[in-house]
């Protein structure tokens, strides 16, 4: 009888569990405590005899299974479905809260399942469908601090009206909007993405190769600060056309002062910065507006994968 109950109960539980982001580690320990249910209650049924004691089980694995179908329904669904209109709680909750428990519960990083999803899903050498296997997902696997598909539409559109041969990126991550950059650049351009988190950049790395446009990018490990004033000397590059900023919200106006400063802008360079609404960067749109160096305007769009608002503030330097 009792084996009975565990496979009733068992059968949504593991069903439960191919609905987890970290599919690929997850059952293990679901049908581990599978198992070690099964033996405990083969081992009861043959012990106990009174009723009562088999009743209370009974109503304590209904109670358990009902505690975690209620948090499954509050993690997968309900949680996200009211976060998802709020930037900051959005934030807490993917980046912070989902993201540390997947990190514990799986003993991988984000960047490793981002990298396991595109080799599943994604065709080597076609930049698309690796943008396409990352959007998917962090739509609906587990969301990530990429531009994302909504404001990455914004960027192809600026990337292809310039077609920049000088690019710099600030903050690569795992290499998405990399990828989006470098797939749109005409022949011979570069691309330089400044990372200084070397295990993001390991895994970026492997991105931009499997999208087959490691020929176009140069990703450098460091901190924006430390190779801004180095640019002229170690790269032979003179000005950018294009310079994406999507490293930590805090750098933002001191590496733009930086690279005027290094000379590393012309008249007519385009500065394209993400979230300057969702986390926000007050001191840098406040400069970019107001100085009489800068045309500025703003793209009104979403924080990535999410319905809270955010947006690009493109500005063309002016000279
Ligand atoms: N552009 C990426 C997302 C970048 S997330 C995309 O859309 O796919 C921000 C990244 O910037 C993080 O990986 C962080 O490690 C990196 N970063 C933050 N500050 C930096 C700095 N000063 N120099 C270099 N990298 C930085």
């Amino acid at each position: 009888m009792w084996t009975l109950i565990l496979k009733l109960f068992s059968v949504p539980i593991v069903r439960l569990g191919l609905w987890l982001p970290c599919l690929d580690y997850v059952p293990v320990s679901i049908l581990d405590y599978l198992g070690f249910l099964n033996e405990l209650l083969l081992h009861l049924d043959s012990h106990l005899s009174s009723s009562l004691l088999k009743t209370m089980l009974l109503v304590l694995l209904c109670w358990f299974f009902g505690v975690t179908g209620l948090l499954f329904i509050l993690y997968s669904w309900f949680i996200p479905a009211v976060v998802q209109f709020n930037g900051s709680l959005a934030l807490l909750w993917h980046d912070v809260i989902v993201q540390h428990a997947l990190d514990t519960l799986t003993r991988s990083t984000q960047p490793q399942r981002l990298m396991k999803a595109v080799q599943k899903h994604a065709t080597r050498g076609d930049p698309q469908s690796v943008i396409s296997a990352i959007d998917y997902y962090c739509r609906h696997r587990e969301w990530a601090m990429n531009i994302g598909d909504e404001k990455g539409s914004i960027l192809d559109s600026v990337v292809s009206e310039l077609n920049p041969e000088k690019v710099l990126e600030l903050g690569t991550y795992c290499g998405y909007s990399t990828v989006r950059i470098a797939r749109l650049l005409p022949p011979g351009a570069r691309l330089i993405t400044l990372e200084f988190n070397a295990d993001y950049a390991a895994v970026a790395r492997q991105v931009i190769a499997w999208a087959g446009l490691e020929d176009r990018v140069q990703l450098v490990e460091g901190a924006s600060e430390d190779w801004i004033p180095r640019m002229k000397e170690h790269f032979g590059i003179e000005t950018f056309d294009l310079v994406f900023l999507d490293h930590w919200k805090d750098r933002y106006l001191p590496d733009t002062k930086l690279m005027e400063d290094c000379g590393l802008l012309r008249k007519g360079t385009v500065l394209l910065a993400d979230n300057v609404i969702c986390p926000g960067v007050p001191d840098y749109l406040q400069y970019v507006r107001n100085s009489l160096s800068y045309r500025s305007c703003y793209f009104k769009s979403h924080l990535e994968y999410t319905k809270a608002e955010d947006g690009l503030e493109k500005s063309v330097f002016l000279g």
